[in-house]
């Protein structure tokens, strides 16, 4: 017997997320229909849907334009950290590790999963690194064989620039292998960026 159409259109709008196969969106779609909040949930997900945008500056998630981070006048306006995703960020200022600004690639690459350079906003933090304000570029990528791959692309691209006075710059090695950067203690976050080795060094001093 199937069920009915509305019902099926909600398991199947379950299935399309990350990791959900096709009994757990089912068990998702039944709680949801059993939950008195079901209809405050919809809203959430209308209210975040309409207000929630990416930040023309440096991607990240916001309601306001530019996002409060790059809005905000004490950060340190030379210094861009580099991340896969905006759980990175969060996590970054829970830490309150980083006082320059972020940029939000949106992925890294991933052959299996048909991530290319294409797919993420490299053009755009080539763009903003060739401003002659920006003094380092940190490239804060998770300790995997993806996140590596993706520093290497963003690396390439910025090398592309020519910028002689540009600094670029990795997180520390003492990352755990394998873990993902939101995942972190502050202190290992902390450590993290501020024993960040360079990758490329600028061959002219700052003015
Ligand atoms: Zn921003």
């Amino acid at each position: 017997m199937a069920y009915p159409r509305a019902l099926e259109e909600l398991i199947q709008a379950f299935e399309r997320f990350p990791g959900i196969g096709r009994r757990s969106a089912e068990r998702l779609a039944f709680h949801v229909l059993r939950d008195d909040e079901a209809r405050g949930l919809a809203r959430a997900i209308d209210d975040a849907v309409a207000q929630v945008k990416r930040c023309s500056v440096c991607g990240n998630v916001t309601e306001h334009e530019p996002c409060a981070i790059c809005g905000d006048d004490e950060r340190d306006r030379s210094l861009i950290l580099v991340v896969e995703e905006p759980r990175q960020v969060e996590a970054m200022e829970r830490a309150a590790a980083w006082k320059g600004l972020y940029h939000v690639l949106y992925g890294a690459l991933n052959a299996a999963e048909g991530t290319e350079v294409r797919h993420l906003s490299i053009p755009k933090l080539v763009q903003r690194a060739r401003s002659g304000a920006v003094h380092e570029v940190c490239l804060g990528m998770d300790p995997d064989a993806e996140g590596e791959a993706t520093a290497l692309a963003c690396l390439e691209a910025l090398e592309s620039l020519q910028r002689d006075d540009l600094h670029v710059t990795r997180l520390a090695r003492g990352l755990p292998a394998g873990t993902a950067i939101e995942f972190l203690h502050r202190g290992i976050l902390e450590d993290a960026l501020e024993h960040r080795r360079v990758v490329k060094a600028r061959r002219t001093p700052r003015s």
